[in-house]
């Protein structure tokens, strides 16, 4: 059983334990939602660079604010998920705006990109409201801690473990302090293979341990089928200026800028392609088309090849400039 006296321990050792990463050092909300932001997609060593970038050209909300789209877009090149930096970007205009940082998850809940797992890390790192967060580490942790095999990926499987999460917190004199031992304690110690139970300072607590099976929790996500598409972009040129349009059809990268064109799913790859990309559980087949347009239509974007990486920074776009196009005019 979990005990008020479990998690001070548990507290302790993270205290002691933690390591140093650039985003414990503050309580700024400001900072603390850029930080939790980018880990939702990388890990923490993979994060540092483009934290500390981003927060050299975005200090303050007011700066991120007052930023062109694609300034910040370009500034989050290499972490993927656009829309996440689109986001960021909206919410901190509303934020400025409003001239109010929210301070509880009901409340962050409602801004443009915070979700349940940045609502509740803002408001439990930065204002002490006592919330648990659940992410892959804690999702880890507690299915062992009480070798619980649901399926995590499910609503129904999520509210357990939001459950569990927000019980040990409420039991904590600090939640922000309990939630990161939490995901520290994941990421270092109880992790995906081979854990160090050993070092575990919940070891005492842990069924999966008492059971000798840590390894069989949690359960394993079902794989998503892989689906075969062909992207037939069309590099619209004009005067050297190159055609974008924002994606409202294929389903990965959507509402991005990318190059005009057409996709479709199909069954088989076909024969003839100019490069291939995967995108998640996407196999994206290219086949480029060089378009001399006649005039500037007013439907694109028209952006100058060097700029291309500030509206579209993905690795897709770039391939298909970079190919001998498979036809020529218009
Ligand atoms: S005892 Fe092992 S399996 Fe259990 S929580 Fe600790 S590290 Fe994870």
């Amino acid at each position: 059983m979990i005990t008020q006296q479990t998690i001070k321990n548990f507290n302790q050792w993270y205290e002691k334990e933690k390591r140093d990463l650039p985003w414990r050092e503050t309580k700024d909300p400001y900072k603390i939602w850029i930080s939790e932001t980018m880990l939702q997609q990388t890990t923490s060593r993979a994060v540092i660079p483009f934290y500390q970038k981003f927060l050299q050209l975005f200090p303050t909300l007011q700066y991120l604010a007052k930023a062109s789209d694609a300034k910040v877009v370009a500034a989050w090149a290499g972490l993927g998920y656009y829309s996440r930096a689109r986001n960021l970007h909206k919410a901190a205009q509303l934020l400025v705006e409003k001239k109010i940082f929210p301070k509880t998850y009901e409340e962050l809940l409602l801004l443009p990109g915070f979700g349940p797992y940045t609502s509740r890390a803002v408001a439990s790192l930065a204002f002490e409201q006592p919330v648990g967060v659940v992410d892959g580490n804690t999702i880890r942790v507690i299915s062992r801690l009480f070798a619980w095999s649901g399926d995590w990926w499910k609503t129904s499987g999520r509210a357990f473990v939001q459950a569990q999460m927000d019980n040990m917190v409420q039991l904590s004199e600090k939640p922000s302090i309990t939630n990161q031992a939490f995901m520290e304690l994941g990421a270092t110690i109880c992790t995906p293979t081979n854990p160090t139970c050993l070092l575990c300072p919940l070891k005492k607590n842990c069924l999966a341990l008492k059971n000798k099976n840590p390894s069989a929790f949690p359960s394993k996500k079902p794989k998503r089928q892989p689906e075969t598409w062909i992207w037939r972009p069309e590099i619209r040129n004009f005067h050297g200026l190159i055609a974008l349009e924002k994606n409202k059809t294929l389903p990965f990268l959507k509402n991005q800028w990318l190059l005009p064109g057409s996709g479709e799913k199909v069954k088989k790859r076909p024969q003839k392609f100019d490069y291939t990309h995967t995108i998640t559980h996407h196999k994206i087949f290219v086949v480029t088309r060089m378009l001399s347009a006649k005039s500037k239509a007013a439907k694109y974007k028209w952006v100058h090849p060097q700029e291309l990486k500030q509206w579209c920074p993905v690795s897709l776009v770039e391939k298909a400039l970079n190919v001998t196009p498979s036809k020529k005019g218009e």
